[in-house]
């Protein structure tokens, strides 16, 4: 856990959100500034900064945060029209947040590519 890190606070429940899923690796939780009709951000609770810290043993977690993505999706209601995970790394893709998270977006029809 970073102190400064405001995903870890979110981990810890120092600062509240509106979590959807939580299991003892994973939490998924709604964006405060949603981009589309379901926004949520998936997180492994590990602190880990972004993909360039990953370690061979974050492999499974890295697959949980996926595994989740899928399960929140079905509970959601998007297994039929499907979502989108992304997650941006570092500053040309926009990512303020550093700790790895990945954006799950659905609800309605997405733009690609991205900006
Ligand atoms: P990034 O640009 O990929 O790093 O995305 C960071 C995301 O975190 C943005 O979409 C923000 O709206 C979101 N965000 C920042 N702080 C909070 C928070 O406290 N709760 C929920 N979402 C947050």
């Amino acid at each position: 856990m970073m102190q400064d890190c405001i995903f870890c606070k979110i981990v810890k429940k120092e600062i509240p959100a509106e979590i959807v899923y939580e299991d003892e690796h994973v939490m998924a939780f709604k964006d405060i500034h949603p981009a589309a009709p379901v926004h949520l951000l998936l997180i492994p609770k590990k602190h880990i900064p972004t993909f360039f810290d990953l370690a061979d043993e974050d492999v499974s977690i890295i697959g949980r945060v996926q595994l989740a993505a899928a399960r929140v999706a079905r509970q959601l209601d998007l297994e039929e029209k499907g979502f989108r995970l992304v997650s941006n790394c570092k500053e040309d893709a926009g990512q303020l947040v550093f700790h790895i998270h990945y954006h799950l977006l659905g609800g309605r029809a997405l733009q690609w590519p991205p900006g």
